[in-house]
């Protein structure tokens, strides 16, 4: 068209090219460097390059983005968040480490719907510390469709839930500090009936079983015989964990 009213198309805010210009450098100019130093299966950079990379995009705001601003992230929203984790997941362990964590490793998502007090014991220090965290929703009956396929039960027992069932494809269950598993109380509610619990690591009888993937760990089977959590929204499981 000639009078310039032409459709221009969908153009990204000024700030968010910049910053995943930023993200792009970074991957580039670091992430990969450091990716060649270790075995081409490894799922993890070497910890001094991890840290050497971390403190400087904490020191440049980077840190954690998709998470809340006032527990220390970022703020950033899904779809900026999109765009960014295009970027982040350009190298080789980016499928399943997008930029090998140095952006935060951010705790799972639904401890935002968590009470304040969980969230500050659990979600603040996993942001600051960048420890490792799991969220269990994959069992052998199933991943993509939870409510349909969960049968992990948790069972209250006393201040505490008793979970019974067997999880697979955890990613870091086992070095993790803590972890959300999505789980069923009462089986003939449906999708009323998955609750979340917080479970602590080093629980005497959650017991790792053995690797189901061909790659080493993070990803790990392991049964839940019984763990105790607490529970955070009750029937909230499928609504937030997607
Ligand atoms: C690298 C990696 C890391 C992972 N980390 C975790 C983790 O940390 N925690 C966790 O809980 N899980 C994890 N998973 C598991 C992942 O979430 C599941 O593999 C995924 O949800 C699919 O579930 P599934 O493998 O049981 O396949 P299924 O649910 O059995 O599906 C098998 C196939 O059927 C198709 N299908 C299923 N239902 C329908 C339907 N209704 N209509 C049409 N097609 C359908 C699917 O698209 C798929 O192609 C991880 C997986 C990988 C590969």
């Amino acid at each position: 068209m000639e009078d310039g009213n032409e459709y221009q198309g969908y153009q990204l805010p000024h700030e968010l090219v910049a910053l995943r210009d930023q993200v792009k450098r970074v991957i580039r100019e670091e992430v990969i460097p450091a990716e060649t130093k270790v075995d081409p299966d490894a799922p993890e950079i070497l910890d001094e390059d991890y840290w050497g990379i971390a403190h400087k995009i904490q020191a440049a705001g980077m840190w954690c983005m998709g998470s809340p601003k006032q527990y220390g992230g970022g703020g950033l929203g899904m779809f900026p968040m999109c765009l960014l984790m295009e970027e982040m997941c350009q190298h080789r362990m980016g499928l399943y480490n997008p930029g090998a964590g140095v952006f935060g490793r951010t705790p799972p998502p639904v401890i935002w719907a968590g009470t304040e007090e969980q969230i500050q014991k659990y979600a603040v220090s996993t942001l600051k510390n960048a420890t490792y965290t799991f969220f269990g929703i994959t069992e052998p009956s199933g991943g993509s469709d939870p409510a349909g396929s969960i049968q992990c039960r948790a069972v209250r027992d006393g201040d505490h839930y008793v979970l019974n069932g067997t999880k697979i494809f955890t990613s870091h269950a086992h070095e993790a500090e803590w972890g959300v598993v999505f789980t069923r109380t009462d089986p003939g509610a449906g999708r009323g009936g998955l609750p979340l619990s917080l479970s602590k690591r080093g629980r005497p009888a959650l017991r790792h079983g053995r690797s189901r993937c061909c790659a080493p760990p993070p990803y790990q089977t392991w049964s839940i015989l019984k763990t105790a959590g607490f529970q955070s929204h009750s029937g909230s499981g499928p609504r937030v964990a997607v």
